[in-house]
């Protein structure tokens, strides 16, 4: 499948907790067109690994798995969804296991090859507003709209402790920091697809901006865009 059935692809890239995905949940809502969030297929490969006892750093074995596992994906609510093996693993993607590892799962290429096609694959779906880090550089190097959202890690490492404080009850700007850190450095660093600012990408720095300031940014420049198309 190719995305050129899709009219309108916008791509939102950046680091964990960037702001990117309550911003890009929100402007694809306020735009009415399907949310995805890849990251949720890195973290469901990872937490199949986790299930299945397969060592994350052991790149053959997750190879194996990866092309033994069946991905069903669905829309509910303008949100893509999916199901591995016929179970839905929504409500494990953000726990520990799934992030203490997920950054390892990513580093490997093959791994990194079949969520690009299945990434590709939802533009079937329709519109819609992707967020990662290699939607603008490598899933969809001709979207429409191309955005990197960061923020200093200290504002990433307490917005995302809040969040943590919030979900779990319990999330310490400090580990969360370290935890945040690690991660940037193994999703920059890989050879695959590092986390990069893509070609012809606006960089947007969300330190001192609302999520309501970034989300009417974008939606402003999409609806700009369709009104004149
Ligand atoms: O966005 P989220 O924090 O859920 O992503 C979890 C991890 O998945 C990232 O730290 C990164 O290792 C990986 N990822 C990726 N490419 C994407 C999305 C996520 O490598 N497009």
């Amino acid at each position: 499948m190719s995305n050129s059935t899709a009219k309108l692809i916008v791509a939102i890239d950046g680091p964990s907790a960037s702001g990117k995905s309550t911003v890009s949940r929100e402007a694809a809502k306020k735009l009415k067109v399907m949310y995805v969030d890849s990251g949720a297929l890195y973290r469901g490969a990872t937490w199949k690994a986790v299930r299945e006892g397969v060592d994350v750093k052991n790149a053959e074995a997750v190879i194996d798995l990866m092309n033994n596992t069946n991905w069903e994906f669905f829309i509910e609510d303008l949100v893509l969804k999916f199901t591995i093996d016929n179970e839905d693993p929504t409500d494990h993607l953000r726990s520990e296991p799934v992030r203490e590892r997920v950054a390892d799962i990513a580093v490997i290429p093959e791994v990194r090859v079949f969520m690009v096609e299945r990434l590709r694959e939802t533009a079937e779906f329709g519109d819609l507003v992707m967020e990662g880090r290699d939607i603008g550089s490598v899933v969809f190097p001709d979207a429409t709209f191309k955005y990197y959202l960061d923020a200093d890690p200290e504002e990433r490492a307490r917005r995302r402790a809040k969040e943590l404080q919030e979900t779990e009850g319990k999330g310490d700007v400090e580990q969360v920091l370290t935890s945040l850190k690690r991660r940037d450095t193994i999703d920059s660093t890989r050879k695959t697809a590092p986390l990069q600012i893509p070609l012809g990408a606006q960089v947007v720095n969300t330190t001192g901006m609302t999520i309501d300031e970034v989300v009417d940014r974008i939606v402003d420049e999409v609806n700009a865009y369709r009104a004149q198309a």
